[in-house]
Formats: structure tokens, sequence, C-alpha cells
């Protein structure tokens, strides 16, 4: 594994740096709804061309290696600024792979300048880690599909301009096999989005179809094929969103917290912070490692995401430990942590099925299952 950058790399990241300053106050990690302060640092990127970073060229983005989008979002997230939208990673990216011309054509280029925004409408109220048990069903009738059923979870939806669908086309039997994506129009008639905050404050929704039309023009990939299209999205993402710069950001927010509250000094304070500094490390040496993987890499993938939420929420409680009632009070940023963090293990995939995968993948466990 190389730890150190190219010359290349390196220039890059100093340009991230310096192009992040004047985002500082964004604040739009931890507590990551739709603001005007986020949309004007997606804007900015958008004006370099790095929200389509390592997009092909022939597609419209810059052709910049993994590492560079990871470089991008590691810096954003240790500064607190913001995550990647949904629309330039998953959908995009299946659109430039599945998409026809007609639809890189009408797709890609709003995404890119960031006029248009999606969220993912995958999990239901009884199919979320087996996403091959959903229900929401689409019809074919003529030249449009006809959506019935509902969604929920889906983080922001209620602020998006499109809904990225996984529905049932399939037979109920179908499983896997009969899914199929679509993008639907958040405000088609026939679509309800109710939004659900977290004790956080961030805010998922919940989404009802009730016989919502989506032209057939706006399916992605063949019907019933959706599953391969879904898994091989995951991969582009896994680098981007579990960064080891949200872990280092957390680490020192509690450290400058234990600082000014006149409790770095004790030494059993400075012991663990020095345990949890073992942690960030750890969560960094996984997604160097994951960088290094070329081609199926779901379980290294699997264990760097578990290392980073061991990291954050280890963060999350020892501010407790250490800071007692007084980090848990609502504004201060450590009972921020505490409350955000829960989610984390849920969300992309919850602790259990990323154990599972490592256990078939990498441990070569239950391989005929
Ligand atoms: C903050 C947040 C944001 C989210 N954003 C989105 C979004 O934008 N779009 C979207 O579509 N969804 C989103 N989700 C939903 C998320 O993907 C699901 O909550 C997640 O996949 C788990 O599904 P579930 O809630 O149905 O739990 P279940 O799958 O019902 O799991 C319940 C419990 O059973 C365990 N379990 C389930 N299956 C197994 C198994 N095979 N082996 C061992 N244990 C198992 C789980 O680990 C969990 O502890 C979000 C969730 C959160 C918390």
């Amino acid at each position: 594994m190389n730890l150190s950058l190219s010359p290349e790399d390196a220039d890059f990241l100093a340009e991230v740096q310096q192009a992040l300053e004047p985002f500082a106050d964004t604040r739009g990690f931890v507590v990551s709804n739709s603001t005007p302060e986020l949309k004007a640092f997606y804007k900015a990127l958008a004006a370099r061309n790095w929200l389509a970073l390592s997009w092909p060229v022939s597609a419209g983005g810059m052709g910049r290696s993994p590492v560079q989008e990871f470089l991008l979002w590691n810096e954003a997230h240790f500064r607190n600024i913001g995550r990647a939208p949904q629309g330039v990673g998953v959908v995009a990216k299946t659109i430039i792979r599945h998409g026809t011309e007609e639809q890189k054509a009408a797709w890609l280029d709003p995404i890119r300048r960031h006029d248009i925004t999606f969220a993912l409408a995958y999990s239901e109220p009884n199919a979320g880690s087996d996403l091959g048990s959903l229900q929401c069903k689409a019809v074919l009738e003529g030249d449009r599909y006809l959506v019935t059923g509902n969604k929920c979870w889906n983080s922001k939806a209620h602020t998006v301009d499109y809904l990225w669908l996984l529905c049932r086309t399939g037979e109920a039997s179908s499983g896997k096999k009969g899914l199929t994506l679509l993008i639907v129009d958040a405000k088609a008639p026939g679509v309800v989005i109710r939004p659900l905050e977290l004790m956080c404050g961030n805010m998922v929704t919940e989404i009802f179809f009730d016989r919502a039309e989506v032209p057939v023009t706006h399916r992605i990939g063949p019907e019933n094929g959706a599953w391969r299209l879904i898994t091989e999205a995951l991969a582009d993402e896994r680098y981007v969103h579990f960064t080891p710069g949200r872990v280092r950001y957390d680490y020192f927010t509690l450290r400058r917290w234990l600082e000014e509250h006149g409790r770095l000094d004790d030494p059993s304070a400075r012991r663990r912070m020095d345990e949890l500094a073992v942690l960030v490390l750890q969560a960094e040496a996984h997604v160097l490692r994951l960088l290094a993987t070329p081609g199926d890499s779901s379980g290294i993938a699997a264990s760097n995401k578990l290392a980073h939420v061991n990291a954050i929420q280890q963060i999350a409680r020892a501010a407790i430990a250490l800071g007692g009632i007084e980090a848990m009070e609502l504004d201060a940023p450590t009972s921020l942590h505490w409350r955000q963090t829960m989610t984390e293990s849920i969300g992309g995939g919850t602790t259990e099925i990323m154990e599972s995968i490592i256990a078939r993948q990498r441990l070569g466990l239950a391989a005929n299952r």
C-alpha cells in the first residue's frame, strides 16, 4: 500500500484546501439537510466541474481518479462542510454506464451543474436490508409506468427534484430479478412526500405513490434488471461516504470541547483520547486499503464502514463518559454527535449486514449460502 500522494494528487489536495476555505461555516455534514449555504457550496464545486470530477471526459466529467474524488470529499467532511449529493454519484454514474444516449444528454449536464437534485428511494417499511423483497410496484401501460406503493427513510427527499426509485416490475415472487430503476418527478401528481425529523435534526421522509405516472423514457437500464445496476453503483460510493475526515472532525471537536471545559488535563481523559486517536488512524488505514484495491472490494468496503462507525460512536460515547451531563446539553457539539452517530450504524447498510459481508467475502464463511 502506497501511503504517499503522487505530486499531482498533492497539488490537487492543496487546490481543494484553498477552494474549501470560504465554506468553513457551512456546517452541512453532521446535520446534512439542504440549506442555502450548502447549495452555494455545491454550486461553487459545479463551477469548477468538481461534482463531475471522476466522470469520464466523454460524459462531461474531468476523468480524475478515485483518489482525487476521495481527497475532495474527505476534506469537505473534515471541515463539516457537506456530503456528496446523491445525483452526482449513484444516479449519474449509473446513467453513464447504462443510460441511452438520449438519457445521457437529458440528465448529466443538469446534474453536474447542480441544477437538479435527487434522493434515493429504495427502502420500504418491510424492506431495508433485504431490498429483494420490496413491494412498491410499477405497471407499464402504453408509454408510461404507473407506480403504486410506499418508501421510507429517504434522506431529504422532500427537498429534491427527482426520486431515484427502485420498484417491482416483475411478479411479487420475483425477488431481486424483478426490480427496475425509474426516475420519478418528485412533484408529479400521485406522489406525496412527508418529512420525518431524526433526533439530530437530519430529515428523512416517507413517500407514497398512488398511480404516479412515469414516462417509459425515465427507466434507466433494462426492465427487471436493476439489481446489478444498484450493486455496481454502491461500489462507486464506497470511498466517498465513510471517510476518515469525518472521524477526525469528531475527534478534534471532542478534544476542543474537553479543553474548553478544563477536562483535558485529567490523566484518564488523556488516556482515552489517545485510544480514540488510534481509532482515527485505523479508519484512515481502512480507506487507504479500499482505494488501493481495484475490482470487487465489497468486503473491504464493509470493514471500512464498520471501522468508521465504531470510531465515531466511540468518540461520541467518550464525550459522555469524560464530559458528563454538560457534554449532553442540547447545544453542545458533543451532544449532537451522540444523537447523530446512532443512525450511522443503520444508513448505508446496518452493522450486522456489514459483518455478514465480511464473514462471507473476507473470512470465507458460509460460502455456499
Ligand atoms: C439516517 C438514515 C438515512 C437513510 N437514508 C436512506 C435513503 O436516502 N434512501 C433509502 O432508500 N433508505 C435510506 N435509509 C434506510 C436504510 O437503508 C435502512 O434503514 C437500512 O438498510 C436497514 O433497513 P431497515 O430499517 O428496514 O432494517 P431491517 O433490515 O429490518 O433490519 C432490522 C435489524 O435486523 C438486522 N438484520 C436484518 N437482516 C439481517 C440479516 N440478514 N442478518 C443479520 N441481521 C439482520 C439489521 O442489522 C437490523 O439490526 C436511511 C436510514 C437512515 C437511518
